[in-house]
C-alpha cells in the first residue's frame, strides 16, 4: 500500500477500506507517513468527507495507535465530559471539580486549542507547573484519590490524535465532522471512560455552524461510543457569543475559579450546573436529574468542588493558591484596553468567531505548529446579547502584549458587534439532547 494512491483515492471522493485507513493511521504516527502527506490526506477527507463506517474504522485506529487505558481495576463508573470547541469555553474546568466533588471520578483527554477554539490543556498551562503528562500508573491513582485527572495526549495514549491535532491546527483541516469525530471519540475511548458526556457546540464560534449539522455530528459521535459499548449522550449547546466573559488561557482560568466561589457569570453558571447534574445521573449516582442539580449547587456553595480543583491542580503539578490568589499566580498582560460602545442600543450580536480569532491574534492561540502562546492575554467582556448599552459604555476589556496589538484587536472587535433598537432575547443555552 502507497499513501499517495489512498491521498488520490479521497480527492477523488472514494470510500477508503478499514485497511487502508489503519496503514496511513499507524503509518502516520509512526513517522513513516510523513506531515505533508498528512496534510493533503485531511484535506481530502474535510473536502470529501468520510461515510459513517470509514468514520469508525478512523476512530477505532486512531484509539488503537497508542495505549488503551486499561480501567478493569477501576471503580466503576468512570465519567468524562468533552465539548467539539467554542469561544470562552472553560466548562470542564468549573464541571470536573462539581462532579468529582459530588462522589463521581472523572477521567479525561482533553485538547489543545484549534483554529480559532481555546483548549482546555492550553488554558490548565497557564497555572504554573500544571502538567498534563500522566502516566497510566498515575491516572488511576489519582482518580482513585481525588477523582480528576485531565491528560494531554501522549507517544503512548492516543498519539495519531496528538499528531493530527497539532497538524489540523495549522493547515485549515479542523472544521470536519468526520476528523472532529474521530479525534473526540478516540481519545474517549483511549481513555477508557465508561460514562460520556459531549457538549456539541453550535454556532458562529462552533465548527458545526448550523443545528442540523451539530445533531448530526452529536449521533455520529454517540453511535461510535455506542458501539464500543460506552454510555454517550451529547448536548447541543449555543457558541453564537463567547460562553461567559472571558475569552483566553489564564482569564478563563480566573473565570472558573471565581465561579467555582460562586461569583461566576450566569450563563457559564448555568451550563456547569445542567451539565453536572445530568452526566451524575448518566453515571446512576442520582434517580433524577435535579437530584444531581441539587447535589452539585451544594458542593458548589460549600467550595467543596473549589478544593477538589485545588486538590488536582496540585496533583498534576500546578500551584494550588491559584485558587486564593489567582492575579498574583496566573500571568497578566502588560497592556488592558478598555472598548466602548459607539452607539446605543440593545446588543443584538456579539461575535464569538471574531473573538476566538482576535484571541489568536492576540498570541493566545497556534498560527504554526512550533508557534508558543501566550497565556496572558484575551478579552473580558462586560456585555452579552440582550444587554442594553449607552454611548461610551465599557463593551470588553483587551488584555494585550503591546498597545499597537490591543489597538488592532479593538478595531476589530467592534466588526463582532450589533445593536438593535428593540429588547433582544439572549441565546437558549441548551438547544437538544441526543442519546
Ligand atoms: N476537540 C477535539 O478533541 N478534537 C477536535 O477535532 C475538535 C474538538
Amino acid at each position: 500500500m502507497r499513501a499517495v494512491d489512498i491521498i488520490i483515492k479521497k480527492r477523488d471522493g472514494l470510500e477508503l477500506s478499514s485497511e487502508e485507513i489503519d496503514f496511513f493511521i499507524q503509518g502516520y504516527t509512526q513517522g513513516d507517513i510523513p506531515d505533508y502527506q498528512a496534510s493533503a490526506w485531511a484535506m481530502a477527507v474535510m473536502l470529501q468527507g468520510m461515510s459513517d463506517r470509514e468514520v469508525t474504522d478512523l476512530t477505532l485506529s486512531m484509539a488503537r495507535s497508542g495505549d488503551m487505558l486499561d480501567m478493569s481495576d477501576v471503580e466503576k463508573p468512570v465519567a468524562d465530559k468533552h465539548s467539539t470547541g467554542g469561544v470562552g469555553d472553560k466548562v470542564t474546568l468549573a464541571l470536573a471539580p462539581l462532579v468529582a466533588a459530588a462522589g463521581q471520578p472523572i477521567g479525561k483527554m482533553s485538547g489543545r486549542g484549534l483554529g480559532f477554539s481555546g483548549g482546555t490543556l492550553d488554558k490548565l498551562e497557564s497555572i504554573p507547573g500544571w502538567s498534563p503528562d500522566v502516566s497510566e500508573a498515575d491516572f488511576k491513582k489519582q482518580l482513585a484519590e481525588i477523582g480528576i485527572v485531565v491528560a494531554g495526549q501522549t507517544a503512548d495514549l492516543a498519539p495519531a490524535d496528538k499528531k493530527l491535532y497539532a497538524l489540523r491546527d495549522v493547515t485549515g483541516t479542523v472544521p470536519s465532522m468526520a476528523l472532529i469525530a474521530a479525534s473526540i471519540m478516540s481519545k474517549k475511548l483511549a481513555a477508557g471512560a465508561d460514562v460520556i458526556l459531549l457538549d456539541v457546540k453550535q454556532g458562529n464560534g462552533a465548527f458545526m455552524q448550523t443545528l442540523d449539522e451539530a445533531i448530526e455530528l452529536a449521533r455520529l459521535m454517540v453511535a461510535i461510543g455506542n458501539l464500543a459499548g460506552r454510555q454517550v449522550a451529547a448536548r447541543v449547546t449555543d457558541m453564537s457569543q463567547p460562553l461567559g466573559l472571558a475569552v483566553g488561557n489564564s482569564l478563563e482560568v480566573k473565570e472558573a475559579i471565581a465561579t467555582l466561589k460562586g461569583q461566576g457569570p450566569p450563563d457559564f453558571t448555568e451550563l456547569i450546573l445542567a451539565e453536572s447534574a445530568h452526566l451524575l445521573h448518566m453515571c446512576g449516582r442520582v434517580a433524577t436529574v435535579p437530584e444531581g442539580r441539587a447535589q452539585v449547587q451544594a458542593a458548589l456553595e460549600s467550595g467543596a468542588a473549589l478544593e477538589k480543583f485545588r486538590a488536582f491542580v496540585t496533583a498534576q503539578g500546578g500551584d494550588g493558591r491559584v485558587v486564593d490568589t489567582p492575579d498574583t499566580i496566573l500571568p497578566q498582560a502588560p497592556v488592558i484596553l478598555p472598548l466602548t460602545s459607539p452607539q446605543a442600543g440593545y446588543l443584538q450580536q456579539v461575535r464569538a468567531r471574531t473573538f476566538g480569532e482576535v484571541a489568536v491574534k492576540l498570541g493566545g492561540g497556534r498560527a504554526k505548529k512550533s508557534d508558543t502562546i501566550d497565556p496572558s492575554v484575551g478579552m473580558i467582556l462586560h456585555a452579552k446579547v440582550g444587554d442594553v448599552v449607552q454611548v461610551g459604555d465599557l463593551l470588553c476589556e483587551i488584555h494585550a502584549r503591546t498597545q499597537a496589538q490591543a489597538e488592532a484587536a479593538a478595531q476589530e472587535l467592534l466588526t463582532a458587534y450589533a445593536w438593535h433598537s428593540a429588547p433582544v432575547p439572549a441565546p437558549e443555552l441548551i438547544k437538544t439532547t441526543i442519546t
